[in-house]
């Protein structure tokens, strides 16, 4: 796409440390890395988002990111965020599909976190008709909804000792 950053990267039109290619993925540095060996890895083809990307695309793409992920560990990291971000709204602003793989240790100041809602079983079952019904028949699960389950005894301490 003529206007795209990233296709740019892949045509060598603007520079770009390259990590990894192959015939369908490429993998670079991030520009503004949330922490050393952040890399981005892309699709050469085209393709906006998650939607968009035809699935061939996206099962060499997804090989591509474990590649650079072993890539990365051997340099002794054991822990990674791999994020892939969809729409605006989910903070995505190159529309070219792409995966992070950001590697982790302890104490490195980034912080990726998202609140968590105290939910029960009548709740989850609500999204979970929604989500069922919306998808084709032969995506439907086997079991389709959860058996009403009594509150375990102890149910309100396992609350308490998750870390929200
Ligand atoms: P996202 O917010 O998921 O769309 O992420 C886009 C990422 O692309 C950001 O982390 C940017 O730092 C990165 N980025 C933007 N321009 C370049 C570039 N020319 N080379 C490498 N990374 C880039
Ligand atoms: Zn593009």
């Amino acid at each position: 796409m003529e206007d795209c950053l990233f296709c740019k990267i892949v045509k060598k039109e603007i520079p770009a440390q390259v990590v990894y290619e192959d015939r369908n993925a490429m993998a670079f540095l991030d520009i503004n890395p949330a922490a050393e060996g952040h890399v981005l890895v892309i699709p050469k083809n085209h393709s906006k988002d998650i939607f968009d990307i035809p699935e061939r695309d996206l099962e060499s793409l997804i090989v591509a990111v474990k590649k650079i992920a072993e890539i990365i560990k051997k340099l002794g990291y054991e822990n990674f965020n791999i994020l892939q971000n969809t729409g605006k709204h989910a903070g995505q602003i190159v529309h070219h599909i792409h995966f992070h793989v950001i590697p982790r240790k302890e104490e490195d100041g980034i912080f990726i976190k998202f609140p968590r809602i105290q939910t029960d079983n009548n709740s989850l079952e609500k999204t979970l008709k929604k989500l069922v019904s919306s998808s084709s028949p032969k995506e439907k699960p086997e079991y389709s909804f959860a058996k009403k389950e009594k509150p375990r005894k102890n149910e309100k301490d396992d609350w308490e000792e998750l870390d929200w």
